[in-house]
């Protein structure tokens, strides 16, 4: 298998999920081996979609650099993957990706307007050679050696709404555009009043999220296990941190942003993929942020956001 680019230049506007600023993103081809690469339209200095840029993965995917910040990655990132787009540059004129409709679906639909091209180098995949595990209790991601890659999810949430979810999949790119990318990031209404004042969801609306209220979800699902599914969307939006498509089984239960990184970096550190030696600059600090901040870590129904 070859790396991929787009063929052209596509933009989308819209506004932040959670800074509920309005922003504009242009994805352009970018070349083999330079993985997926954000810049803020200010600032000079690229920002690697890898796990050394990560700086906050509370609610959503945050990366940056030298004090700038793009929050909400994730769907991006999951699009991208789902189609085997490795090589990208997306061009950020605020401090988040746009929303869209809450899913991946939007930055599947743009890619595939922008097209595909095939590079010349090789895309080289990371196999798993042995179990890696990460979490406690009733929260963890385990990834053991499997010849695709396969994702078996469980979600329970007390809300009757939601309920135990589980799904298993070995997810063909029909199947990711299908089944995963409409998929859309939920939130609970009685939530909302404190996660804007810590300036969250700002952006949130029953157009971009699904609303779960005391009695129910309030603007109807795309799937019955529409829940799992964004969950296991966002977990291959922030494994594809890594820059290569692992290949392996993800089993994962309750997890979130937060574990989902943990998880990268447990895979990065077994196979030394480390961009920078240990204990240099950046790479350490979001792993202390993620273990410091550990037990604010929401329940598993807001981790999705
Ligand atoms: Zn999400």
């Amino acid at each position: 298998m070859h790396q991929r680019t787009i063929r052209k230049p596509v933009t989308m506007d819209g506004v932040g999920l959670h800074s509920g600023r309005p922003v504009r993103i242009t994805m352009s081809p970018a070349p083999p081996n330079s993985g997926i690469t954000f810049r803020v339209a200010s600032h000079d200095e690229p920002i690697p979609a890898a796990p050394e840029s990560v700086v906050n993965c509370h609610y959503a995917t945050t990366i940056g650099r030298n004090g700038t910040r793009i929050q909400t990655v994730e769907h991006l990132m999951a699009a991208a993957a789902g189609l085997g787009i490795d090589n990208l540059d997306v061009e950020v004129d605020g401090p988040e990706i746009p929303a869209g409709d809450g899913s991946a679906k939007p930055f599947v639909t743009l890619l595939a307007t922008a097209g595909r091209a095939e590079q010349s180098a090789p895309r080289r995949s990371v196999k798993i050679p042995y179990p890696i595990r990460v979490g406690s209790g009733g929260r963890w991601i385990q990834i053991v050696p499997s010849e695709t890659l396969r994702i078996s999810y469980t979600l329970d949430n007390d809300h009757p709404a939601i309920g135990t979810q589980a799904l298993t999949c070995a997810p063909s790119e029909r199947m990711f555009i299908e089944e995963f990318a409409p998929a859309r990031t939920y939130g609970f209404l009685k939530d909302l009043g404190l996660m804007r004042k810590n300036g969250l969801a700002r952006g949130a609306s029953l157009e971009n999220a699904i609303g779960v209220g005391k009695r129910g979800v309030l603007n109807g699902l795309r799937y019955r296990d529409e829940f799992v599914r964004h969950k296991i969307l966002d977990l291959i939006g922030d494994l594809a941190l890594l820059g290569r498509p692992v290949v392996g089984h993800v089993i994962a239960r309750n997890a979130g942003h937060a574990l989902n990184f943990e998880l990268v970096l447990a895979v990065q550190r077994a196979l030394g993929l480390e961009r920078r030696p240990a204990g240099a600059g950046l790479a350490v600090v979001p792993l202390h942020a993620v273990r410091r901040n550990g037990a604010l870590v929401p329940a598993p129904g807001l981790a999705a956001f």
